[in-house]
């Protein structure tokens, strides 16, 4: 149905398809199951393909791609597992940010390696009493000489212990006003598997789903970071440095659970087709029947707003209310037919070895993750009602 992609998208889309049916299929209900991270083998292979640098400029050693190339492998890869779309999908938001609001040093010295994989990045803005409320953060960091020191608690930092960076948010000026011109953006180097006790102190947060990157919360004593990794060099920047990544990030969420969806769909189809009930296969009942229909319709619905958001957001255009439509649908999509899919698959579908399992409870994270559901309604109105 979709004429948008050429024959480079075709090619590129078909070996991230193959990368995951080979590499990450076998392998994700064991890592869903037992909870474990994503294994270095997998990631060195992803990293070998060049897709942790889709966003950086060859300058810095990246492989740039366009962000509808960069969607296609994205949906492939979640399809696989949902975590091993968002590894990507986190670095390359990271990576975004970092070129677009970096110094020329600060540039040098980490795209190259977030583009090879040899650095891994986290994110770091919510806190235990600031979410969608990301101006009232409460985490300080003061200057001391030529370092700050950053106190306070951040919360549901995914995939931090891995990380050999976090992206961190900070209130350099608890005064300010508006709120979110006090906060800052710092690059926060730490040892990978772990937390540099005593300055920084992880307490893993288990999910229900999402599994393959663990979640944290983090208490940070006096973490000294050097001025130099101020994120651009300017306190009170972050606001605009992560809304920025931010446009980018809710195009690759989007991608990430429209490759869940098209998993979900997978399966319940593969299901419906083999299961008999009343002397017939499932998909004979209008119930499933339609079920499906509705499916695939609103999957496909999905996928052709976000590959036209993709190519708008590569022309340069403004596309907030869009990248939030897209985040919005798409999530809400998957949400839906996760428990569609898992319905079809009867008492099957309630065990934790079936993949429709899995889908179901990595769904509900689709509208809660940058920016909730209501959070991209709001952005929404906000445009169609002509506010700031
Ligand atoms: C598995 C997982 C991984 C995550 N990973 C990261 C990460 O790596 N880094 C990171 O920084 N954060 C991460 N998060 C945090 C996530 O971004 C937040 O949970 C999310 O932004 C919501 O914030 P909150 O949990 O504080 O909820 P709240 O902001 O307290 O929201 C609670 C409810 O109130 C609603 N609400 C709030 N404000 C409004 C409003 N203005 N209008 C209408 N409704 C509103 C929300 O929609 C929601 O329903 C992760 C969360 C999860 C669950």
């Amino acid at each position: 149905m979709m004429t948008i992609l050429n024959d480079d998208h075709l090619i590129v889309r078909d070996q991230a398809r193959k990368f995951a049916e080979r590499e990450v299929v076998p392998i994700a209900t064991e890592i869903d199951v037992n909870d474990t991270e994503l294994p270095d083998s997998l990631l060195d292979k992803m990293a070998a393909m060049g897709w942790f640098g889709m966003t950086i400029p060859e300058a810095y050693g990246g492989v740039p791609f366009d962000t509808l190339t960069q969607v296609l492998i994205t949906e492939e890869l979640a399809r696989g597992m949902m975590s091993v779309g968002r590894v990507i999908h986190r670095n390359l938001m990271n990576g975004w940010i970092l070129n677009k609001s970096g110094t020329e040093q600060q540039k040098k010295k980490y795209l190259p390696r977030i583009a090879d994989g040899s650095l891994r990045t986290a994110n770091g803005a919510t806190e235990p009493e600031a979410g969608s409320d990301f101006a009232n953060i409460s985490t300080t960091a003061v200057k001391k000489g030529d370092r700050y020191l950053l106190n306070g608690v951040k919360q549901f930092i995914t995939w931090s212990s891995q990380a050999d960076m976090i992206f961190l948010y900070a209130k350099t000026d608890t005064k300010a006003q508006p709120k979110h011109r006090g906060i800052s953006c710092f690059l926060v180097e730490k040892q990978r598997g772990g937390f540099d006790e005593p300055r920084m102190v992880g307490t893993r947060l288990p999910m229900a789903g999402y599994h393959g990157m663990h979640t944290w919360q983090i208490q940070l004593n006096d973490v000294e970071v050097p001025e130099e990794n101020l994120l651009g060099g300017v306190e009170g920047k972050a606001m605009p440095q992560l809304m920025n990544g931010y446009e980018a990030g809710r195009i690759g969420a989007a991608a990430t659970v429209l490759g869940v969806s098209q998993a979900a769909l997978d399966a319940a189809l593969g299901y419906a087709l083999q299961r008999k009930a009343f002397d017939r296969t499932i998909s004979k009942f209008q119930a499933i029947r339609f079920k499906l229909a509705d499916m695939v319709t609103e999957i496909e619905a999905g996928r052709q707003m976000l590959y036209n958001v993709a190519e708008k957001f590569d022309r340069g255009e403004t596309c907030d209310m869009e990248c939030g439509m897209v985040k919005l649908y798409c999530s809400e999509v998957l949400l839906r037919h996760a428990w569609n899919a898992l319905y079809i698959h009867g008492g099957n579908g309630y065990c934790t070895e079936f993949p429709v399992n899995r889908y179901w409870r990595d769904s509900a994270v689709g509208c809660i993750g940058e920016g909730t559901s209501d959070i991209q309604r709001e952005i929404i109105a906000r445009r169609l009602l002509g506010e700031r």
